[in-house]
């Protein structure tokens, strides 16, 4: 069966008392047994049942058992955010005195996270420039645990060598992780690529339109333990599984992803186009767009689509605050893929509590405004931001 199909047409594991037809939410605490052996079979996972909601739930099973079949991975766990899939992956890797490395050009809080957060648990995190294979091979050392990187960098829209990347981290017996938020897992295999652990945050393309916060660990069962521990211990002791409720709304959302996720990247590439012809617009930085410098690697990786994320630079910060200002269709928010289009100035807002040296040393330039494009008819768009440019 073809992926489309599959997301709509993975079995649910056990025949609902009511046959319904979408998974019900099991919005249920504890599970009974039938006597005292079953119950400790469950409890030491000699069968799979679930035995409490914190460490495992019927409607997020079927979440996670979907998301398996259609990327083929070993292990899949739904967490309550993409921040707390980063964050526990991060916990199952990591250790006192070992490091990460990673990318300055990171998501604010997975940045922070590495940075401040870990640190305090004797975590080192060690930037090198992970579309430079020399950069990388030198920041590594016996006491790294994860090469760390984000597919399309938000908002420098960087795009790094998957292959060249697992080429490193295997040599040295490390896990190539990767927050593919970006473009979705239906579209391209991360792991054909040679990443070992994906981390979505499935609040953006998965969630069906901004329904719900959501993240997801996929495991492609490469890396000794990890599966384990995050099962065993993260889920157990960190208490961040998903919960049933938004399970459901997003096993709905992976059900139209598809459907949603064409209208949005072909709306992208348009709209990128069209954009290009403003003699206000400095620079259109899209992966999509033949003239930008990571076009053909994207196209490699990811396929066709070039996801729904558009950055554009204005000539000063005034402008973009204008230009922001006057929008009437596109709305003012942070967020991606919902299914409207959003526009924010990521340097006065995401990053805006960091320092002006480090958001200099990120790239998160004052002139840059990210739009995540959504399912409106394009024209409508385009006319909107012409105006606003205007205006
Ligand atoms: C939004 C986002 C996250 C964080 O996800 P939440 O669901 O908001 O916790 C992490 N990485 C990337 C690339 C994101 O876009």
């Amino acid at each position: 069966m073809k992926k489309q199909t599959q997301a709509i047409h993975v079995p649910y594991k056990r025949r609902d008392a009511y046959d319904a037809l979408s998974m019900p939410v099991y919005n249920a605490v504890a599970y009974e047994f039938d006597n005292a052996q079953v119950m400790s079979d469950a409890f030491c996972n000699r069968i799979d049942a679930p035995d409490y909601s914190r460490c495992e739930n019927p409607t997020v099973s079927n979440f996670e058992e979907r998301v398996k079949v259609l990327t083929g991975a070993k292990n899949v766990i739904a967490l309550n955010s993409g921040m707390a899939a980063i964050s526990n992956t991060m916990m199952a890797l990591t250790a006192q005195g070992k490091n990460v490395v990673t990318s300055k050009h990171l998501f604010g809080n997975t940045f922070s996270l590495l940075m401040s957060t870990l640190r305090k648990f004797g975590v080192g995190c060690k930037l090198a420039d992970l579309t430079d294979p020399e950069s990388v091979e030198a920041a590594v050392n016996e006491n790294t645990c994860c090469i760390f990187l984000e597919i399309i960098t938000n908002p420098q829209m960087e795009v790094a060598d998957l292959t060249k990347l697992a080429e490193i981290a295997h040599a040295h017996h490390i896990p190539l992780v990767a927050d593919t938020t970006t473009i979705p897992f239906t579209m391209f295999s991360s792991h054909d690529l040679g990443v070992d652990i994906e981390v979505v945050s499935s609040t953006k393309y998965v969630s069906g339109g901004a329904t719900s916060l959501g993240g997801l660990v996929i495991d492609y069962g490469t890396t000794p333990h990890f599966g384990e521990v995050m099962k065993n211990e993260m889920i157990f002791n960190l208490g961040a599984y998903m919960t049933p409720q938004v399970a459901f709304l997003q096993t709905m959302g992976l059900e139209t992803l598809d459907a949603r996720y064409r209208v949005q990247s072909s709306n992208a590439l348009v709209l990128a186009q069209k954009l290009q012809t403003l003699p206000q617009i400095k620079r259109v930085n899209y992966v999509g767009l033949e003239d930008n410098p990571f076009h053909e690697l994207a196209q490699r990786q990811f396929g066709a689509t070039a996801g729904a994320m558009v950055c554009i630079d204005l000539e000063s910060k005034d402008a973009c605050f204008r230009m922001i200002d006057h929008l009437k269709l596109i709305h003012r928010a942070t967020n991606l893929f919902d299914n409207r289009t959003l526009a924010i100035h990521p340097a006065s807002t995401i990053f805006g509590l960091f320092p002006d040296k480090m958001k200099r040393a990120m790239d998160v330039n004052d002139t840059t405004i990210r739009l995540s494009i959504g399912l409106e008819d394009v024209d409508d768009l385009f006319e909107d931001i012409k105006q606003a440019l205007e205006g």
